[in-house]
């Protein structure tokens, strides 16, 4: 891969991280306690307020296994792996690191 390229790459993947920062940030200052007191809530707000709590960790479970891959991309650039499927260490296709920079198989190996 050329070095321009890998320099595209990189600057989109911590485009990348910087949106997940923002992103997360402002989860975090959003963030309201589910109310559990059954006095003053109904069973099914409760059931809902619930299930949102799940939906919202799962969110950012994604989010932070998105950020580690992120920075192992990163890494990888450091370390001129990059562009290498870590698997069968063939070169990556560039389209595929266009549509997302931080896979780190090839179409091959991702399934
Ligand atoms: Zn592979």
């Amino acid at each position: 891969m050329k070095k321009s390229e890998i320099k595209q790459f990189k600057q989109k993947l911590l485009d990348l991280k910087e949106e997940l920062r923002v992103f997360e940030a402002s989860v975090e200052a959003n963030a309201e306690p589910v109310e559990l007191d059954q006095s003053k809530v109904g069973r099914l707000s409760r059931m809902d307020a619930m299930q949102a709590q799940q939906m919202a960790l799962e969110t950012k479970r994604r989010r932070q296994d998105q950020l580690r891959s992120i920075q192992t991309a990163l890494r990888r650039i450091e370390s001129d792996d990059y562009g290498y499927c870590i698997q069968c260490d063939e070169t990556m296709d560039s389209r595929r690191l266009k549509v997302d920079p931080s896979s780190a198989k090839c179409i091959k190996c991702a399934d």
